[in-house]
């Protein structure tokens, strides 16, 4: 009894006293095989930071690789792995479906995100990709919160390491754009971060998350941090040394509301209330610096890291696609942009190094589609590019309809050059879907600016392995694509004839950087082609999570030590 006495209360002494460590040494402790060797999944980083850089053409890397310094693009490139082939192998490349291809591991034709939004056949209506009418708004009274990632069809890598992890680990999503959080938060984010623009310019969320911001958020939004940037944008520079992009003031470019020419600087506390108030900021690298602001104090705050369980954080930096739409991508505002970009990146850096330690945390960066020349510049080069006249086409296809058929209302929608029709009307009428597909397909190839039609009947019953055809089936979901879908030449968008914009199926639009960085990565670069979809597969070998549930991607093996 008496050994028993005294044993028992040093026991639990000892208990108490080692618990954490015990409680670590069991996770901590490799499991070795004969040789020694560590597998990579038993030594996880503490953190993975997904970046997303909205719009970034894969060119932007070596075009301004002299203006960057050691620490942001160049520090990823040269001490990570880079793949300087990958590509979106789909359409349309657009934000919604970029951002959700890369985090579930496969095309739209698998998550179910099309467009950014598009025609709804069963409400007959259009929906935006993350607009969830169920949901309402966390810190602000207008509607800009109430999304939720509900038409994503499949599970997400953050989802898969959420569930790996018993809900041990946490996952944060921030991005100016809503759609640019709430789809890499996948559906069981602790929280996805957006910016609301206009006269506050807070940072919100959704009743999808939470009830209310949490504490660290309201104050960051009270901090004065946007208000902030309510200043002029110059050049990082003098522009005299941005030898790398075009003249400032050409007609390519399209100026802010009350600015007489797109030139610098560009006078945002003048230009602040005709623009929209905060969402100015949107249209200048400062929405790309605060965003990094913001995420850096969700890694302090929500203690990403901190621990041995794996963290994620994913960061969309949005304001690379608003330039790149308004001065177009041979522009020295879209220069600036990635120059002040790259000094973002090498304080995100940094404060990783210091916060989550050196050899502790993996970075991959990549980009949610390229972007093409603005037509109009190529065009005064007589190199062949244009605009797709929708409104003349739709005029041509109208009487068209009526001619072949006596009536127009057998298309019900339209969206993202995909032609919804009425199934009800053609069946009352006898006419054979497939018949119909193929009538107006062959019609509209033959009008300017079509580059190549496809049938819903075509991509349903083929397999295509290779070409536009291939990318536009792995865009196509039978659901809820339409019946024809329309591919305009290259270089040819519906745009207005300043600024650049994306979408298309070309290579423009799918080739873009992908950068590994960090724990479990290896140096060295590849020409291989790489998709996409592949990036979500090689994340979770790296995290020994299970494949997102809908991934058609595989590893990128090359890239992992
Ligand atoms: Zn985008
Ligand atoms: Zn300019
Ligand atoms: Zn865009």
């Amino acid at each position: 009894m008496q050994n028993r006495y005294n044993f028992f209360p040093l026991q639990i002494f000892l208990m108490l006293w080692f618990a954490p460590l015990g409680f670590q040494a069991q996770v901590t402790i490799h499991e070795r095989n004969a040789s020694g060797h560590v597998p990579s999944f038993q030594d996880p980083p503490r953190l993975v930071v997904g970046i997303m850089v909205d719009q970034m053409r894969f060119d932007y890397l070596t075009r301004f690789w002299h203006q960057f310094e050691d620490g942001g693009f160049r520090r990823l490139v040269s001490e990570g792995y880079h793949c300087r082939d990958h590509h979106f192998n789909y359409a349309p490349t657009s934000t919604g479906p970029g951002h959700a291809s890369v985090y579930t591991g496969t095309t739209p034709s698998g998550h179910g995100i099309i467009g950014n939004a598009w025609y709804d056949k069963e409400l007959d209506q259009q929906v935006y990709c993350v607009g969830d009418s169920t949901q309402t708004s966390v810190g602000t009274d207008t509607r800009a919160g109430a999304h939720s990632p509900h038409r994503m069809g499949v599970t997400t890598i953050t989802d898969q390491l959420r569930l790996h992890h018993q809900m041990r680990s946490k996952v944060i999503a921030v991005a100016i754009k809503d759609r640019g959080s709430v789809l890499p938060g996948g559906h069981l984010a602790n929280a996805a971060f957006w910016f609301e623009g206009g006269e506050k310019g807070h940072w919100i969320s959704s009743t999808f998350y939470m009830d209310a911001l949490p504490e660290w958020v309201s104050d960051f939004n009270a901090s004065g941090a946007a208000e902030s940037y309510r200043r002029t944008w110059d050049p990082l520079k003098n522009l005299n040394t941005y030898a790398e992009s075009g003249p400032d003031d050409v007609p390519y470019e399209s100026p802010f509301r009350g600015e007489a020419a797109p030139v610098f600087p560009h006078d945002l506390p003048t230009l602040w209330e005709e623009n929209g108030g905060f969402d100015i900021l949107k249209s200048t690298p400062y929405g790309n610096s605060l965003t990094l602001d913001f995420a850096l104090e969700a890694i302090k705050a929500e203690e990403l890291g901190a621990d041995i369980i794996t963290d994620f954080l994913a960061i969309s930096f949005s304001s690379t696609d608003y330039v790149g739409h308004k001065f177009g991508v041979n522009s020295k505002e879209v220069q600036d942009t990635y120059m002040r970009l790259d000094r973002d990146l090498a304080r995100l850096l940094k404060y990783l190094d210091r916060n989550v330690g050196k050899a502790e945390y993996t970075v991959f960066l990549t980009s949610d589609h390229g972007a093409g020349q603005v037509p109009a510049y190529l065009r005064d080069l007589k190199v062949p590019a244009g605009y797709l006249k929708t409104g003349e086409i739709q005029k041509k296809f109208q009487e068209f309809l009526r001619f072949t058929y006596g009536r127009t209302d057998i298309i019900r929608g339209q969206s993202n050059n995909q032609i919804f029709l009425d199934h009800q009307i053609l069946n009352n009428l006898g006419l054979s879907l497939k018949e119909v597909q193929e009538t107006l397909a062959a019609e509209l190839t033959g009008y300017d600016g079509i580059h190549q039609v496809y049938t819903a009947y075509q991509l349903r019953y083929a397999d295509y392995r290779e070409g536009i055809a291939a990318i536009v089936q792995n865009g196509f979901h039978q659901k809820r694509s339409g019946d024809i879908l329309i591919v305009p030449a290259p270089e040819t968008p519906a745009y207005p004839a300043t600024g650049s914009t994306h979408g298309s199926p070309h290579i423009y639009d799918t080739h873009v950087p992908l950068i590994f960085y960090g724990k479990g990565i290896r140096k060295g670069e590849s020409i291989r082609r790489t998709y996409i979809r592949d990036i979500a597969p090689t994340i979770a070998v790296l995290l020994g999570t299970a494949f997102p549930n809908g991934a058609t991607g595989l590893p990128i093996s090359e890239v992992l030590k």
